[in-house]
């Protein structure tokens, strides 16, 4: 039996909230949070090298990763792996990017399924932005022949 962090009465070590107060893991001298958080020693220009973090605050707050190399649901880094993410190399669900790999995306260069692109992209439903903002018409890349197009479904 050990103390609450919260209310300090008497709980057990293995609980996972306190049955007085209801403070979540509370044999713990200190939590900050649910999930997994990963953050390398080693920083380049103040950014933790590596930053791995599926975790949600006490507030159900999402930790952002935020690294030189993001990884998470949420990430923010030069290389970045996340569900959201924000990058200059980014592979994700949703991003904003230099080159993307997504399957929405914003980037300059990007592979996606849905995108907006600056200078390249190829994917299902992908546009160029200076086309986007330039003329009237919108341009649809359709699908690239690289891309899963069986040859008897292409003309
Ligand atoms: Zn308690």
């Amino acid at each position: 039996m050990k103390p609450c962090r919260e209310c300090r009465r008497e709980i057990s070590e293995q609980a996972f909230a306190c049955p007085h107060c209801g403070a979540p893991y509370p044999a713990r001298e200190s939590w900050d949070g649910w999930g997994y958080e990963y953050k390398s020693k080693l920083a380049v220009a103040g950014l933790p090298l590596l930053h791995i973090s599926f975790k949600f605050r006490p507030n159900r707050r999402p930790v952002v990763a935020c690294g030189i190399i993001a990884i998470g649901q949420f990430g923010c880094g030069v290389v970045c792996i996340a569900q959201f993410g924000l990058g200059v190399f980014s592979m994700a669900q949703f991003t904003v990017a230099g080159f993307a790999l997504a399957q929405f995306a914003v980037a300059y260069s990007l592979i996606a399924q849905f995108g907006v692109y600056l200078a390249e992209g190829h994917g299902q439903l992908v546009f160029s932005l200076s086309k986007l903002l330039g003329t009237s018409t919108i341009h649809i890349a359709v699908m690239d022949s690289r891309f899963g197009c069986l040859p008897s479904s292409c003309s």
